[in-house]
């Protein structure tokens, strides 16, 4: 019911004070606002993202709630509470980690995110689970403090994480939001196209984050998104990039320095191959044809036919006949 949603909400609202005012003003909270300064958050973006620090404590939140007369149930409903088997005692999900507030597109805080402070314990970031108020599927994290600048830009950047989207606020990327531990999905993408023309993914450089790029980026093209995809030095993220490299460079080089989707794939296919070596040649080929046989614009499939054509000497109606038959295959 509606009732159940506005308290839900309300006591998503309280905690994320509670927690926020851990990490600021208590003597637990020292440990984590040390290792969130250690990692280069700001005062500023502890402000504007309000990030929180939940105790060490099986109590905190259950009894925080439990004396303003709150309704334990919704709150165990909601993944922040849980009842222990025995004998049905309340005890919090969410123990000493870093808070990261999700809000929903109206600015409500409706799930966190918890991340364990030295990485030892599991799992590193703990979610809170769907709920009546909180459908990750539809949820962009960031999206209620990057929507201006984003319409006005009409442009959005895609990061994988919390941090990324903090650290690259910071670097000066005001329009980004993060998609939470999940894959974009359509409603992800349409409520990015009802704001913007065109999306810049920046997910982790690795296989796993250019696998899911490229899942994004057929996505976002369906929906009518002009898309560019960003790379980062092998194994990196946005967050690990700034630290290292600095904000200025991060704009310049790698969200400057975004590619085409097409384009990305082609410097992605060619590394680690000898393109002189016959074989691998050949298979380079294949990749790429695949790629082509998939676009959508016939002008862009002959635009990348004859790129192949002239850079390996091969004659364009030979490339043709290939990608016809590899566009059957994929039917
Ligand atoms: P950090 O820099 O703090 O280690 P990250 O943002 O680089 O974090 P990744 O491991 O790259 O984190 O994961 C990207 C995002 O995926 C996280 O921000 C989080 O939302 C989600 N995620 C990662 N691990 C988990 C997990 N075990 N359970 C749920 N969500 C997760
Ligand atoms: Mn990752
Ligand atoms: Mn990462
Ligand atoms: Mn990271």
């Amino acid at each position: 019911s509606s009732d159940e949603k506005r308290a839900m909400a309300e006591i998503h609202e309280l905690l994320a004070k509670l927690y926020h005012h851990c990490l600021l003003h208590t003597k637990q909270g020292r440990p984590a606002l040390e290792y969130l300064e250690n990692r280069g958050f700001t005062r500023e973006s502890i402000e504007r993202f309000q990030i929180g620090f939940a105790p060490d404590s099986w109590e905190t939140a259950s009894q925080f709630l439990q004396k303003r007369g709150l309704d334990l149930n919704t709150a165990e409903k909601a993944g922040l509470i849980g009842k222990r088997q025995s004998d049905g005692k309340p005890y919090d999900r969410f123990r000493n980690r870093v808070m990261f507030p999700i809000w929903d597109r109206t600015g409500t805080v409706v799930a966190f995110g918890g991340r364990v402070l030295d990485g030892k314990d599991e799992p590193k970031y703990l979610n809170s689970p769907e709920s009546k108020i909180f459908h990750k599927g539809k949820t962009l994290y960031g999206l209620n403090l990057s929507r201006a600048e984003m319409r006005q830009k009409q442009h959005a950047v895609i990061f994988e994480g919390y941090v990324d989207t903090i650290a690259a606020f910071r670097a000066g990327v005001t329009n980004g939001v993060a998609t939470l531990g999940t894959s974009l999905t359509d409603d992800h993408a349409a409520i990015l196209r009802r704001n913007v023309q065109s999306v810049t993914i920046c997910y982790d450089s690795d296989r796993a984050g250019v696998e899911a790029a490229f899942r994004a980026s057929e996505i976002l093209t369906k929906q009518g998104c002009t898309v560019k995809i960003s790379q980062m030095p092998d194994g990196m993220d946005p967050d690990d990039y700034i630290s290292k490299f600095g904000s200025e460079s991060f704009l310049k080089d790698i969200i400057g320095a975004s590619l085409t989707v097409m384009a990305f794939k082609i410097q992605y296919y060619r590394r680690g191959k000898n393109l002189r070596d016959e074989g691998e040649r050949m298979i380079y080929i294949e990749e790429i044809i695949k790629e082509i046989a998939r676009l959508p614009k016939a002008v862009e499939r002959d635009h990348y036919l004859r790129q192949i054509a002239s850079e390996f000497n091969l004659s364009l109606e030979a490339l043709k006949q290939q990608q016809t038959q590899t566009f059957k295959q994929l039917q």
